[in-house]
């Protein structure tokens, strides 16, 4: 490990460690930078574990199958949008580099040219694009509408093995549903994902479960399970349920807590170890100042107030709920740095009358405008300063929940922002 490791200056400081920050942080080390991520705790964890490219156009109603030449068709018709700044290059780097660093930490995705449907815990057929190991398994059982018998376990949070059985019936009729409570697994009391994944990482307790499970098998031909699968060894976990039942297993992403979140944490907390990024996890940051030299963040860590300098700065710290965008009753501001905000003129126009628009709120498109190489911009377009990036989902002219393009905006504007730094 190099002593450089702990310094407090870098030639890239990231600000917000989501998606966006974590994987901007790792293609830079990737490219030879050092690199300091500075962030609250992480979002991560609340992720269902696959990353979405892109569902749908934006303001359309129908769903895009094939991803790529949606991506085309937005990059020709959206000149604002995100990924339009970001370009098809960067967005095909970014998913192949994002694949390689997960696939590096034990985390293995696969992804196909198309999208594909993977049953989610809610009983609903989400369309996706990098779908960790455990989970693709359920993808060809619910295409052939095999007999699968969904497991769900007596007092796990939020899954119900019974509501995704029946939600799901009108495009897989052939599910069942059985609730078990396999004898010496899980703790007394409410069972949580991550504790019972990390039991799960332990044969003994994977003998267990299948013992539960095989009662209840009876012609079935594939088994889904809640994201339960293992922590560290999920990829074994399921081999060896497999093995000891006879059939393919898979994993149901799922509404947080679940094991794919926090997995994907672990994972990109290794990546940092294996790249070399210093991670300060915990504080927030409270100030950015501007110097001759570059930037200097000022945050609480460990007790004190703690400067960490960066030459090039990457504001990666998300929307609302993680606090990169604030709001009162009078407009959105960017609270760290004071960048302008485009957003709608009044307050009036930031949602819909109608709550179910299928064009979206206005609210949802504000944010931070940038020119193609990920800075951002002033008024007349040209960017506030030479070696500050804004990345994730922080950006204008997105609406990534309806788009469905979270993952893919944050990984593909963070891949540009790297490619642009000299
Ligand atoms: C519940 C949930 C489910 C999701 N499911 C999917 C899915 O199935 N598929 C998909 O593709 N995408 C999904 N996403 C979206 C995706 O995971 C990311 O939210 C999205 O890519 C945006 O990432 P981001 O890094 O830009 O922002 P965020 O994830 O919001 O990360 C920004 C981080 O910066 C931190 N921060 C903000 N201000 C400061 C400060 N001053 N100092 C320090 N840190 C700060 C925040 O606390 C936060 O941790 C989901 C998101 C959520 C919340």
């Amino acid at each position: 490990m190099s002593s450089a490791r702990w310094k407090t200056r870098y030639d890239v400081l990231v600000i917000g460690n989501g998606l966006a920050g974590c994987s901007a942080a790792l293609f830079a080390a990737q490219k030879g930078f050092s690199v300091g991520i500075v962030g609250t705790g992480s979002q991560l964890p609340l992720s269902s574990g696959v990353f979405d490219l892109l569902g749908k156009l934006p303001g359309a109603k129908t769903i895009s199958e094939d991803p790529w030449k949606a991506l085309g068709e937005l990059v020709a018709r959206f000149p604002e949008h995100p990924y339009t700044k970001a370009g098809v290059k960067a967005t095909r780097d970014a998913f192949d580099a994002y694949a390689a660093l997960l696939n590096e930490e034990g985390v293995a995705c696969g992804m196909e040219a198309a999208n594909r449907k993977v049953l989610t815990s809610v009983g609903t057929a989400k369309l996706t694009y990098l779908i960790p190991e455990v989970m693709e398994k359920g993808i060809a059982p619910m295409a052939r509408r095999e007999k699968t018998l969904i497991v769900g376990l007596k007092g796990l949070k939020g899954f119900e093995a019974k509501q995704v059985a029946e939600s799901a019936r009108r495009f897989w009729p052939e599910l069942s549903a059985v609730e078990i409570a396999p004898e010496g697994l899980g703790r007394p009391g409410d069972l949580y994902p991550e504790a019972l994944a990390r039991e799960l990482d332990l044969p003994v307790y994977r003998k267990k479960l299948a013992e539960a499970i095989l009662p209840h098998l009876d012609g079935h031909k594939a088994v889904g399970l809640p994201s339960i699968l293992g922590m560290e060894k999920s990829k074994e976990t399921v081999a060896h349920l497999e093995e000891l039942l006879g059939v393919p297993c898979f994993e149901i992403p799922g509404m947080p807590p679940t094991a794919a979140g926090v997995r994907l944490r672990e994972a990109m907390d290794r990546a940092f170890s294996r790249y070399e990024v210093a991670s300060f996890v915990g504080g927030r940051v409270k100030k950015i100042e501007r110097n001759d030299s570059g930037y200097t963040a000022v945050s609480f860590l460990r007790g004190e107030d703690t400067e960490i300098s960066g030459d090039r700065l990457i504001l990666a710290t998300g929307r609302f709920m993680g606090g990169g965008l604030v709001g009162d009753r009078l407009k959105i501001s960017e609270p760290l740095l004071g960048l302008s905000v485009t957003q709608p003129r009044s307050r009036e126009e930031w949602h819909s009358c109608d709550l179910y628009d299928p064009k979206g709120h206005k609210l949802n498109l504000a944010g931070i405008e940038v020119d193609e190489a990920m800075r951002p911009v002033n008024g007349n377009g040209e960017p506030v300063c030479e070696n500050l990036f804004a990345v994730g989902s922080i950006l204008a002219h997105q609406d990534w929940k309806r788009e469905k393009c979270g993952a893919g905006i944050s990984l593909a504007t963070a891949m540009k922002a790297i490619m642009s730094l000299s």
